[in-house]
């Protein structure tokens, strides 16, 4: 069995549909396991409905563009898209009448039930295209597979359960599958965290014993920069999957972070391709494999919060302290990216995915003093050498930091 997984961008549009099939006609589609983003943007659309429910504003205008785009991509594609528009219609007045008859506040939960319609159409619009072109395929519904914990948007993976219902899938075929979507143990839907579909095609490849996985791109590979930031990138070939579980971790976006470890611990081959020029190598990513070319390698994380906190009286920050401040951090979801302490202060560079720094400063500023530069930029160099940070305008420069062989730098935005 392989393990395939397209994202939002390689079936955007009719025309990266047509590009996939093609692609599958290509490289060979047998005994595959595809793994399938919701298209495009639409998680981020799906994002505003959850987003206008909550503030009491009128959802109902973005529910029928999300479902007018589907319907347009879908009708490209198909000569008769009678059977798929109704489909497509279907899934959104489910959506309608569960936000209509919902009663839980919980905003996550409800997260979880609306952003799921994206991956579930665009798995169903591919699998329904792919079967009418003649690439047969069964479409599959994951909550019937991945199973989680009832952690909403962050679901924690019942790998015992999970390998168990995906043991029981024949090893031969051709399956389409949605990414990001597991179900609880009363059968809600849960997502595994944004741009978890990666994460979910190495659920599936080591739940299969995968020969290997590919994960489809619109970059040739593992670049050493991100390209939308960074000029005179470079390919990857090889990386181990140590370089690449710190790369991922240090915010090159390419791979979910999450990815790895379970292909690692199977050591399944994994290779980031072109959906662009599918026959090229792209990035390898296996056991023990040297760098290769040996260059630095740059990630820019946006959104950062510096915040340094230092004590009022001159005593030190000690353990008790650094204790505290964590269990709090942890509690209100604060992601640590950077840490440096001294004597009295401690600096830390923090992303606050669910909007709760301010909450946590008014929490700590009795304790505290603290200061706040919103919105820093954090590089990260990994393998660094005396010219890497030229990237960086150093008039802006906050903090910078070096362990081995990364150097984390905080700037201005
Ligand atoms: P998907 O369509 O699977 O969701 P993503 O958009 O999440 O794909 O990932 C591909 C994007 O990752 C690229 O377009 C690129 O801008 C970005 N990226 C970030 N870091 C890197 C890197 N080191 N190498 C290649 N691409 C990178
Ligand atoms: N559709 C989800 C997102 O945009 C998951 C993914 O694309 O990996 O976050
Ligand atoms: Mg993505």
């Amino acid at each position: 069995m392989k393990v395939f997984k397209f994202g939002g961008a390689s079936v955007k549009d009719a025309e990266g549909i047509r590009n996939v099939a093609n692609l599958l006609q290509t490289v060979g589609y047998q005994n595959t396991c595809m793994i399938v983003s919701a298209m495009g943007k639409s998680t981020n659309a799906l994002e505003e409905v959850v987003k206008r429910y909550f503030d009491q504003d009128d959802y109902t205008e973005t529910i029928n563009e999300i479902e007018k785009q589907h319907i347009e991509i879908a009708k490209e594609v198909f000569e008769d898209a009678t059977d798929v528009s109704n489909e497509i219609s279907q899934f959104f007045n489910d959506l309608t009448s569960f936000l209509r008859r919902n009663k839980s506040p919980n905003r996550s939960y409800v997260y979880d039930q609306v952003v799921c319609c994206g991956e579930l159409i665009s798995t169903k619009i591919i699998s329904m295209y792919l079967n009418s072109i003649g690439l047969a395929n069964e479409w599959l519904d994951v909550r019937d597979y991945i199973k989680t914990d009832s952690t909403y948007r962050e679901g924690k993976v019942d790998w015992k359960l999970t390998e168990s219902n995906i043991a029981q899938l024949p090893k031969t075929g051709f399956y389409i599958t949605q990414g990001f979507l597991g179900s609880d143990p009363n059968y809600f839907t849960t997502t595994l965290g944004r741009e978890g579909s990666d994460y979910s095609a190495a659920i599936f490849a080591y739940c299969t014993n995968a020969d290997s996985m590919t994960i489809w791109k619109d970059v040739p590979g593992v670049l050493n920069a991100d390209p939308r930031y960074f000029n005179d990138t470079e390919l990857l070939n090889h990386i181990s999957y140590e370089e690449a579980i710190e790369l991922a971790y240090y915010g090159a976006s390419v791979i979910h972070p999450k990815t790895l470890q379970p292909l690692q611990q199977k050591e399944i081959p994994f290779f980031v391709k072109s959906f662009i020029n599918p026959l090229e190598a792209g990035t390898a990513v296996e056991k023990g494999q040297p760098l290769n070319p040996q260059v630095p390698c740059f990630i820019l994380k946006k959104e950062q919060h510096l915040v340094r906190l230092s004590s009022k009286d001159f005593s030190f920050i000690t353990e008790d302290k650094l204790s505290g401040l964590f269990t709090k951090l942890y509690q209100y979801q604060i992601k640590v990216n950077l840490m440096q302490n001294s004597a009295i202060s401690l600096s830390l560079c923090l992303e606050d995915k669910y909007n709760n720094l301010e909450q946590f400063i008014l929490d700590v500023e009795e304790e505290f003093k603290v200061q706040v530069d919103e919105n820093v930029l954090l590089y990260t160099i990994r393998h660094f050498d005396a010219n890497s940070d030229s990237v960086i305008n150093k008039d802006k420069e906050l903090l910078r930091q070096t362990v081995r062989e990364t150097l984390q730098i905080v700037v201005k935005n």
